[in-house]
This record gives C-alpha cells, structure tokens and sequence, in this order.
C-alpha cells in the first residue's frame, strides 16, 4: 500500500504539472490564449446571470519589433517578461490575466466596472513606463479597456470593444489608456479623470 500511495501522489503531480503545461503560456507563465477563451466564457455567462460588472483589457507593447531589431530577440522576451510582471504585480487574486500572442496581453477583470478597469489599466501602464529595462531605455504599452453590457454584449462583442479601444490607445500617440464610452483615461492620482 506504501507503493500505491507514493505513485497516486505521483499521478497528482504529475496532473498538476500537464495542466499547468496546458493552461500557462512558457514564457511569462500567464495564462495562454485557449484557457483565457475558457474563462472569458465562464466570466461573460457569470455577469450575464447574476447582472454584475465584469470588464476586460486588451493591451500591446509599442514599437516591440524595434526592440527586437535594435537589441535581439532575446532581449525582447525579457521585455514581454517585464510587462507580464507588472500585469501580475498589479491584478488582484480575483482576475485573470494572459498572454494573448506576441506582445499582446488579455486580462478579465470580473466584477469591475469601467471606470475601476480604467484605473487599472492606467496602474499598468505607469508600472510599465518605470519598469527597469535590460537596456538603456523606457518601454511603453498601449491599453483598451471595454465594459461589458449585459443588454448588448457577447464575450466577442467584447473581445472586439476592447480591441477597438486599444487601436484608439495606439492612435492616440501610444503609452495611453483608452476606455471604450469614457475615451481617454489618464492618471487618477493626478486628477485628470477622462477626458
Ligand atoms: P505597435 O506599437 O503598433 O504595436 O508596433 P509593434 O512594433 O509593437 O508592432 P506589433 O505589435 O505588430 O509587433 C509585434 C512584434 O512582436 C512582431 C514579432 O516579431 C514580435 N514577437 C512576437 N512574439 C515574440 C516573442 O515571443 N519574443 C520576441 N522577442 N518577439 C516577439
Ligand atoms: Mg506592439
């Protein structure tokens, strides 16, 4: 019975670890984009049920392919890397937070409404633009953030608001904060609300 027990502990993890392999992206150990699908549907069905706020960010990093080009590959990631910290560093338990492709990020942030989501899209940008860099220079991400609307809205509508709201971001000169039906978000703390 010893024996069994070691290899049923065994099993667990080794459970554990083909379900971490399957839901994390191996990089920044974000979720991946299929998990992400999973729970945005969980999320969308949850706030569509019980009527609570549920808001989403869709972020990219700016001018990533001249990172690449001017320091390599390698350094790139460790960018990528950086901001999946502070994304990590500034979410809550509650929220979800992945890597959606390449320099781009999804996080789910349930039971928030838009304004709340704006300001945590302003805290990761911010977190960003200070972040120490494996070189000699700032790296900036551009943010959309989207609301969902129960009456409107299915997790694709809000995938898509979101993905709008990010191209307004980058429109807008890029490092910016963009909420979709609240425009421009800019920093709290400095009283400018959105504009
Ligand atoms: P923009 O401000 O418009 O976003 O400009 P950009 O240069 O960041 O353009 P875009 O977001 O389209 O570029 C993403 C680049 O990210 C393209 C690709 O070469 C690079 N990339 C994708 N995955 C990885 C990765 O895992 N590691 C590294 N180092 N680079 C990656
Ligand atoms: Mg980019």
């Amino acid at each position: 019975s010893h024996f069994i027990r070691v290899s049923e502990e065994e099993l667990y993890t080794a459970n554990q670890r083909l379900s971490q392999l399957a839901s994390r992206d191996a990089l920044t150990n974000l979720l991946n984009r299929r998990e992400m699908e999973r729970v945005l549907k969980e999320a969308v069905a949850y706030a569509q049920e019980n009527k609570t706020p549920l808001s989403v960010i869709l972020m990219d990093i700016d001018h990533f392919k001249g990172v690449n080009d001017t320091y390599g590959h390698d350094m790139g990631d460790k960018v990528i890397l950086t901001v999946a910290d502070a994304i990590s560093h500034t979410i809550r338990g509650s929220d979800s937070g992945c890597r959606w492709g390449g320099d781009e990020f999804f996080i789910i942030l349930a039971g928030a409404p838009l304004a709340v989501a704006g300001r945590v899209g302003e805290r990761i940008r911010r977190t960003v633009e200070s972040s120490k860099m494996p070189f000699d220079r700032s790296v900036t991400v551009s943010v959309g953030v989207a609301a969902f609307d129960v009456e409107r809205d299915n997790e694709l509508q809000l995938f898509k608001n979101a993905d709008e709201a990010l191209y307004q971001a980058k429109k807008a000169g890029r490092n910016a904060v963009y909420a979709l039906g609240l425009g421009r978000v800019n920093s709290v703390e400095e009283g400018a609300g959105a504009q």
